[in-house]
């Protein structure tokens, strides 16, 4: 007699998941140590500026921010137009495509993108017009930050070959991200005019990823808006092929999704997810939410969470993410 494969799999999934009540700091602690640990120079070059555009409501330039081992993270800055002397500040983290001029109102070629927006919906863009100044980092394996032959040959990115890289090192893609975006929030105290107390994530898709385990481990960030991502690993990235930079050795062990996301407790967290979003679906994205409730609810924390679940696909909405971004910085 033998038992089949998917029969095997609900059972072994059981029997390695994890869920007990543990201590917040415990399982912060689990977490970093199974993204991996990237070590930053304490002092690193001043981030310089190599673009500068004007437009009627805000500025955008562009800037190299030094990261480690000589590597440069192109990271294009929006900052409103107003007479204030420091704006609540916004790392805005895309997902895949083409990198972050998807999500600053650029073409991949560079240049304006007057069409109907993509999937990312411009998102950095309708940040700044609501009064947020924003660094929107070009993350690792994406655009410019791709591997040369990848770049030569057009692929869409980098993550297989850096994520295997890693993996075989004992550390992951998704750790060298959180990594170097919590080095960005280091490097926002270079910016005088960045408010070092009011500064929060939003990040799609693979960028929620990041957004959702950086504001996890890391107590400077104020608010985080998480957009087509939120979900369980069963029912997400275990349910369909999704890319090899969502796969961490060892999570299962010691929580589900949700549980990881739940480190965000007691700070500000937003959600939203399209109901028909096909490979983050509606169904597990609702249980997720209730548990995330639950725990917030749990901690006295109630209404610091907030979700929005929209008529939409695998896309950025906004409809009421942007407003409480703002209002919660
Ligand atoms: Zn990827």
């Amino acid at each position: 007699m033998s038992i089949r494969l998917d029969a095997f799999m609900d059972l072994y999934y059981q029997q390695e998941v994890t869920v007990m009540e543990r201590d917040h700091m415990e399982l912060r602690g689990k977490l970093q140590q199974l993204l991996g640990e990237f070590t930053f120079p304490h002092t690193v070059a001043s981030p310089r500026r190599i673009e500068m555009e004007e437009f009627s409501l805000y500025k955008r330039e562009r800037y190299l921010i030094p990261s480690l081992k000589g590597l440069m993270i192109p990271t294009y800055i929006l900052t409103p137009k107003s007479n204030n002397k420091t704006f609540e500040t916004v790392i805005a983290l895309h997902g895949h495509g083409y990198g972050s001029k998807e999500i600053v109102g650029l073409r991949e070629d560079g240049t304006e993108d007057t069409d109907e927006p993509g999937i990312h919906q411009h998102f950095a863009v309708e940040l700044v017009k609501r009064g947020l100044k924003v660094f929107a980092p070009e993350v690792i394996g994406f655009g410019e930050r791709r591997h040369s032959k990848d770049l030569a040959n057009n692929k869409a990115n980098s993550c297989y070959s850096l994520a295997t890289l890693l993996l075989m090192s004992g550390k992951t893609l998704a750790g060298l991200r959180v990594a170097e975006t919590r080095h960005m929030l280091d490097q926002l105290k270079k910016f005088s005019d960045v408010d070092y107390e009011r500064v929060g994530l939003m990040g799609f898709s693979g960028g929620a990823l990041i957004a959702a385990y950086s504001a996890a481990l890391d107590r400077r960030v104020k608010a985080t808006v998480l957009t087509g991502f939120t979900n369980t690993f069963k029912g997400s990235i275990l349910h369909t092929n999704h890319c090899i930079d969502n796969y961490v050795p060892g999570i299962l062990r010691y929580g589900e999704l949700p549980d990881y996301i739940s480190l965000i407790c007691p700070r500000a967290l937003f959600v939203e997810s399209g109901l028909r979003d096909p490979i983050f679906p509606i169904e597990t994205t609702k249980k997720a939410i209730d548990e995330l409730k639950e725990i917030y609810d749990r901690l006295d924390a109630k209404e610091q969470f907030t979700f929005d679940l929209f008529d939409g696909k695998h896309e950025v909405s906004g409809r009421n993410a942007y407003d409480w971004l703002a209002s919660n910085l």
